[in-house]
């Protein structure tokens, strides 16, 4: 099963990917997690990144293109993964429609969690605040200021790439700002079927 979770920052991508991994045993491709690793690795790309992730803005498409090229053909994701974060632009729905042809695969569904900037804002502001009383380190970038940069980055290149999916019959549509268990349960209707 391939699937691709789309949808602005802080609609809860991440804590619907990391439960699909558990549910479905298969990966969480996120390629957020893959430059912040490569940032505290102090790699090449890591170094090109980093001024970029704390600003708010998109790495460039062709340097997230690659990572994602490499981490596919891992032996991990040969039965399926979860892209978190991928892709983000059109130019990156495109050079990932060319890598899985290559590769002989196709995405089962894009999954948008949709949600409300103004909400966003309000549930960022919220999660740095938590974060902040019970000791954990705040991710730079859910700083409220930065945040709409990424909020604004999402409105600009990244909400028409579900609509790329709809001519393939992929594109789904989830309400994002309803509960995380209704969320969770509105995504496994949709995938349950493609198992
Ligand atoms: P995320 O954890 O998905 O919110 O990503 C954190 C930051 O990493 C983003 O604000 C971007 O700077 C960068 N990033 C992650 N994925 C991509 C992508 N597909 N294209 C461009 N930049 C990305």
């Amino acid at each position: 099963m391939r699937l691709i979770l789309l949808g602005p920052p802080g609609a809860g991508k991440g804590t619907q990917a990391t439960r699909l991994v558990e549910k479905y045993g298969i990966p969480q491709l996120s390629t957020g997690d893959m430059l912040r690793a490569a940032v505290a690795a102090g790699t090449p790309i890591g170094l090109k990144a980093k001024a970029v992730m704390e600003s708010g803005a998109l790495v460039s498409d062709d340097i997230v293109a690659g990572i994602i090229d490499e981490r596919l053909d891992q032996p991990d994701a040969k039965k399926g993964f979860i892209l978190d974060g991928f892709p983000r632009t059109l130019a990156q729905a495109a050079a990932l429609d060319r890598m899985l042809a290559r590769k002989g695969l196709k995405i089962d569904a894009a999954i948008e969690l949709k949600a409300d900037a103004e909400k966003l804002v309000a549930r960022i502001v919220n999660r740095a605040a938590e974060a902040k009383a019970a000791g954990r380190a705040v991710r730079k970038d859910d700083d409220p200021e930065v945040f709409k940069t990424r909020l604004a980055a999402y409105l600009r290149d990244t909400a028409a790439v579900t609509p790329h999916y709809a001519p393939k019959g992929a594109q789904r549509l989830v309400d994002g700002m309803a509960s995380i268990a209704a969320v969770a349960g509105a995504i496994d209707a949709i995938v349950a079927p493609l198992e």
